[in-house]
């Protein structure tokens, strides 16, 4: 332990703590632009300078860990002045238009500058405007809101390992740009929107589909239905003020409805039916002993990093489709079909934690329907500003269920949302499918939690079944790149099954979530779901009564020919140089 004054006050912490982490154990919060408690400090903004006595010059706290018997200022006039000097100079170059900005409100700039006292209103633009990259399907890029502090970059290229981000040119004119300057949606980005939540700033966005969705709902000819992903539950609290990882299934049913949304069904329905599906495939696997590990499908941003980096593993990916896009394509056909609804006329809205969910409802294949499955994808922030905008307050709401047919689900669906949910919900449904016995205690603790790969061995009936989860495309590359060495080198990896989710933490961390959100706030959310998961009568989707009579009346059994057709798709290579689908060879 090393001990420090900071600001006068007596200070112990552990050798290596960086002065800013120091100083907040003391109560003082050093203002910063570039830091965040998830990533590597880079120091780029500088704000958080310090002085540190008999040490010249100034020292970024975030960069510079606390020595024995230092005497650490904060707050000095020099570094105040300093301070106000470095927000004027990135005022300069900042297209300060809080009041239109998507960020007003929840901007880590505006505060600093509200906070180092800035009080002229006019800064005029040294610099040229440059052009918004509008061509992701997902994500905006404001080039003329982004103050250089390379979260992005960091998260982009050391968590997620995709590197579609990089700096450009230098002095005035540097950059954040994608490769060739070619935008987003022409580049190897999986549209995770982990760049987006790390953002302090206006300077990345999802796309907004309210506009669209504002005007399907006022179209008295079309018949609008909502799902909402396990994620959102324990998240669209936090956009009306309550605690991180609030559980509002009931109340978010509600204020839908009020919402105007015809008829409030849930993604975790089809969560349950993606382990019907997806736990077969798994029987089926292990039975003949082909194209093992089975990985899972569900979450479109680590579809799209499979295709492009590991396209190899094709033959091992669940052809499962992901809840939203089973949903999507029963909406416009069995729903229809037992509502007597013209399918034309459906309007299908998913509210989700996830901005790759937008590139996936748009993927040419997922119109098994006949229509396009899902026709707009919401994240949890739109869906909380149009509520606002409608006068609605979460807080406030009546629990209320969701509507029947694509309503009902179980404790094994809610928990798709945590990293490992998705791997403990197909255990306690494949037990079943297996043994013909349940599952006893269905909490399999080992492969929760946010470890960066976990492991886990059941044993089902006799037969051991290696498990794997990993979170974020890094932990999914490193897993990957094992799988695929086992393979090489043994002819078989140790492992059975597979979960991958690109997000770190799962959908509780998606770029869809309310903005300020660390690892921290994501595990609260992960364990309001398990909370959710024990509070239900049914905890094995094979339990789910009307996933049951989906099968029943309209399915036939799990893996049919109908609903290989509905519910299961394929996928492509990608190239690593722009992310477009490569013709097949
Ligand atoms: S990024 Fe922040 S400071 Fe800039 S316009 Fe938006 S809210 Fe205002
Ligand atoms: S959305 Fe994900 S992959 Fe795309 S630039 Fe952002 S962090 Fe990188
Ligand atoms: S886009 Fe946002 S996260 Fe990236 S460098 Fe600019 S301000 Fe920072």
């Amino acid at each position: 332990m090393i001990k420090a004054t900071i600001n006068n006050v007596e200070i112990e912490a552990p050798e290596g703590t960086s002065i800013l982490w120091a100083a907040k154990k003391a109560g003082f919060t050093i203002p910063t632009l570039c830091n965040h408690p998830d990533l590597k400090p880079g120091g780029q903004c500088g704000i958080c300078v310090v002085e540190i006595e008999g040490i010249p010059g100034l020292k970024r706290a975030c960069m510079t860990p606390v020595g024995e018997g230092f005497k650490v200022k904060t707050h000095t006039p020099r570094i105040m002045a300093t301070r106000r000097q470095l927000v004027e100079l990135i005022l300069s170059n900042h297209d300060t238009d809080c009041l239109t900005c998507v960020k007003n409100n929840n901007c880590e700039l505006q505060q600093l500058a509200s906070i180092v006292g800035i009080n002229v209103h006019d800064y005029s633009r040294s610099g040229e405007r440059l052009p918004i990259d509008r061509s992701s399907v997902s994500i905006v890029r404001d080039p003329n809101k982004c103050i250089l502090c390379g979260r992005c970059i960091q998260v982009c290229s050391n968590v997620q390992t995709v590197d579609a981000l990089a700096v450009n040119h230098r002095g005035f004119d540097t950059v954040i740009t994608t490769a060739f300057d070619a935008g987003l949606g022409n580049s190897v980005c999986i549209n995770c929107g982990q760049c987006v939540v790390h953002c302090p700033v206006g300077a990345l966005y999802e796309k907004s589909a309210t506009e669209e969705v504002w005007e399907a709902l006022h179209d008295p000819d079309k018949f609008v239905v909502v799902q909402e992903a396990p994620a959102v539950r324990v998240m669209l609290g936090e956009e009306f003020g309550m605690p991180t990882g609030s559980l509002v299934s009931g109340k978010m049913h509600a204020a839908l409805r009020r919402l105007g949304f015809d008829a409030v069904l849930e993604t975790n329905f089809t969560a349950d039916l993606t382990i019907m599906e997806e736990g077969t495939e798994l029987i089926d696997r292990l039975t003949s002993g082909r194209n093992l590990p089975l990985i899972t499908s569900c979450s479109p941003g680590w579809i799209k990093f499979m295709e492009t980096y590991f396209h190899d593993m094709i033959p091992h990916m669940s052809t499962a489709k992901s809840p939203q896009q089973m949903f999507g394509a029963l909406a416009k056909t069995y729903y229809a079909e037992v509502k007597g609804i013209d399918p034309g006329k459906i309007v299908s809205v998913s509210i989700m934690p996830c901005t790759a969910k937008k590139f996936e409802c748009q993927r040419p294949e997922m119109n098994a329907s006949g229509y396009q499955d899902v026709d707009y994808v919401l994240t949890t922030r739109e869906i909380g500003r149009m509520m606002r905008e409608a006068g609605l307050d979460v807080k406030e709401m009546p629990d209320e269920p969701p509507d029947d047919i694509l309503g009902d689900y179980t404790g094994a669906a809610t928990i798709f949302g945590a990293t490992g949910g998705v791997m403990e919900a197909a255990v306690r449904s494949a037990y079943r499918l297996v043994t013909g016995k349940e599952l006893e205690n269905v909490e399999i603790k080992p492969v929760r939690g946010l470890q960066g790969i976990k492991e886990a061995e059941i044993d089902i009936d006799g037969t051991r079944v290696k498990v794997a989860v990993a979170h974020s495309c890094g932990q999914a590359r490193k897993l990957l790149n094992k799988v695929q060495d086992q393979i090489a080198k043994e002819g078989k990896s140790e492992y059975q099954f597979i979960e991958v989710m690109a997000c770190p933490g799962g959908c509780v961390g998606g770029g869809g979530q309310s903005w300020g959100s660390n690892m921290a706030k994501r595990a609260r959310r992960g364990e309001s779901l398990y909370e959710e998961d024990r509070s239900l009568p049914l905890r094995r989707s094979h339990e789910n009564p009307s996933v049951l009579a989906l099968y029943e009346k309209f399915l036939e059994k799990p893996n049919s020919e109908k609903a290989h057709k509905l519910l299961h798709t394929h996928y492509y290579k990608r190239s690593t140089v722009d992310g477009k689908i490569k013709p097949a060879s």
